[in-house]
């Protein structure tokens, strides 16, 4: 294994996941939904297959998905794109950041970013030879996330090449609010710097959460330095198909591609038209979706508390962290490592998301997207805690 590459094992996900399975444990680790996406979209997928949709879509996708993505884009975020030039499918969210960073990044050049951040993000700057700078968010007082602006500012340099933003954030539930967005969108002009958003859970964002989610994209001198990206996986629960996309200005979608076309050049052909199908769903089906997720975070809100963590309060994705020190912890990935034998429950330590893991030692992060018996029962296990 290269040099550069050596200090990433196995993820976090993958030794969960396999926890969970050899310990017959219930899996709130890694975030997949239990149950399938809209029958629509299921339906077309398998019409797509039947009706020989089996070869090489075109690099940028089919112009069914692309015209899709930019309608969604245009429905729910007053943002207008040339379906033709601005927009590029991806194998998922995860090859559309690793594209974007190994086509933008020179070694040495700087990327920002929030820690705790999303595991790839990691791997895709030290790929491209760059740099990560990360910012740390931690719970204020009322326990929402928050950064310190003085260290946002000094994360910025002469070599800031981008700033990576994940909003609504994985692990911690945080939506950034448009004060720190606007922030962030300062600091990107002032310095000269592009923006990758990562927005795969834009539709999830609770009805209590202080503030909506906004595109980093829709603030005053982005739109033309913003490449945005989402995936079908986390809206339509059907992260198995790895259909993502990023749109921005088309000299950073083309950068994408460039890159993208020696990566996997194409992927998903029969998925392609089914996506197109599910972004055209009527509004119900998204506030539906996300009302169907806040019940089952609010049930696990109550479980966790009742085995005596402190929840942190989660705006939105499908996830809540919680503090194990009520309860003795203080190691998460101990902690994490003895759950499947204490009480039969999988979490995830979010230290690995940190480069200062001191600051996320003591936090864990439970995934509420499963079923309801699966989050009661979970709930009912985890009272063992106590
Ligand atoms: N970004 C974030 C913040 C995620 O939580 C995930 C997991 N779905 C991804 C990217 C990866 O998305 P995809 O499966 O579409 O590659
Ligand atoms: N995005 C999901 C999570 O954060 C799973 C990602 C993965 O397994 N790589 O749990």
């Amino acid at each position: 294994l290269v040099e550069r590459m050596r200090q990433f094992g196995t993820t976090i996900f993958t030794e969960m996941s396999a926890l969970a399975v050899r310990t017959g444990s219930i899996n709130l680790g890694q975030g997949f939904p239990d149950t399938d996406g809209p029958a629509e979209m299921l339906a077309a997928a398998a019409d797509a297959l039947r009706s020989g949709a089996n070869q090489y879509p075109p690099l940028p996708g089919i112009p069914a998905l692309r015209a899709a993505i930019t309608a969604h884009e245009e429905r729910f975020w007053g943002l207008t794109r040339d379906p033709d030039s601005e927009v590029v499918v991806t194998a998922g969210a995860t090859e559309a950041v690793a594209a974007a960073i190994l086509g933008l990044c020179d070694a040495g050049d700087e990327v920002v970013c929030f820690e705790p951040y999303y595991d790839s993000y990691a791997a895709s700057i030290t790929l491209a030879g760059a740099v990560r700078r990360p910012v740390t968010l931690r719970p204020g007082p009322d326990g929402r996330y928050r950064f310190d602006e003085a260290a946002l500012r000094a994360a910025f340099g002469p070599r800031t090449r981008l700033v990576l933003l994940n909003s609504p954030h994985n692990p911690t539930g945080k939506v950034f609010t448009r004060t720190e967005l606007e922030l962030i969108a300062t600091l990107c002009q002032e310095h000269d710097a592009y923006a990758v958003t990562d927005e795969v859970y834009e539709h999830l964002v609770f009805t209590d959460a202080p503030e909506p989610h906004v595109p980093l994209a829709s603030l005053p001198g982005m739109r033309d330095r913003t490449l945005r990206i989402s995936s079908a996986g986390k809206t339509f629960s059907c992260t198995g198909w790895k259909v993502g996309w990023a749109t921005g200005p088309a000299p950073l979608v083309a950068t994408v591609q460039r890159v993208k076309q020696f990566l996997t050049f194409v992927n998903a052909g029969p998925l392609q038209p089914a996506v197109a199908v599910a972004l055209a769903l009527p509004d119900d089906y998204f506030t539906g979706f996300r009302a169907g997720l806040q019940a089952r975070r609010d049930r696990l809100v109550i479980g966790l508390t009742e085995a005596g963590f402190t929840v942190l309060p989660s705006e939105g994705t499908y996830f809540i962290t919680a503090d194990i020190t009520p309860l003795g912890g203080t190691d998460g990935a101990d902690f994490c490592r003895s759950l499947p034998e204490r009480c039969g429950v999988v979490a995830v330590p979010t230290q690995v998301f940190y480069d200062h893991r001191e600051a996320g030692r003591h936090l864990i992060r439970f995934a509420f997207c499963k079923r309801q018996e699966v989050i009661d029962e979970a709930a009912q296990r985890l009272t063992k805690l106590g």
